[in-house]
């Protein structure tokens, strides 16, 4: 049985403000949407502090996501074509994230609430 469900929480993951891309990152995109390398780069990545990382769009929950993030859906919309970090995480059999908000859920009696803040 999984420790978390992803299709139960509006992906906190997304909203990660650095999540980095590499080369076969930028490739990948590059083929998914059928455009020049460094047309991918320019259009869904930025440079920030000297690290490659996944461009983001607002977001009523977070603040801002991920500019791939189905924001009314909460899932990937380039699933297939994701960054390897996406596909890796979480590396561990739990997502502390998703135990956060379900012992937050219990609480609050609540199945769909969704708190804001997370430390
Ligand atoms: S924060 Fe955890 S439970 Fe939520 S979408 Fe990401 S991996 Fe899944
Ligand atoms: S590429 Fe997909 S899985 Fe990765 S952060 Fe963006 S929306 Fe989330």
């Amino acid at each position: 049985m999984g420790s978390y469900d992803c299709t139960k929480c509006p992906a906190y993951c997304c909203s990660y403000t650095r999540i980095i891309v590499n080369k076969r990152d930028v490739t990948r995109l590059a083929k998914h949407f059928d455009v020049d390398v460094e047309v991918a780069q320019k259009r869904f990545t930025k440079v920030v502090e000297g690290e490659q990382v996944l461009r983001h769009q607002k977001d009523k929950i977070y603040g801002s996501v991920c500019m791939f993030l189905d924001i009314k859906e909460r899932r990937c919309t380039i699933y297939n074509a994701r960054p390897g970090v996406c596909h890796e995480y979480p590396d561990f059999k739990r997502c502390g994230y998703y135990d956060f908000l379900k012992w937050e859920r219990t609480q609050q009696g609540d199945e769909k609430f969704i708190p804001l803040t997370w430390k």
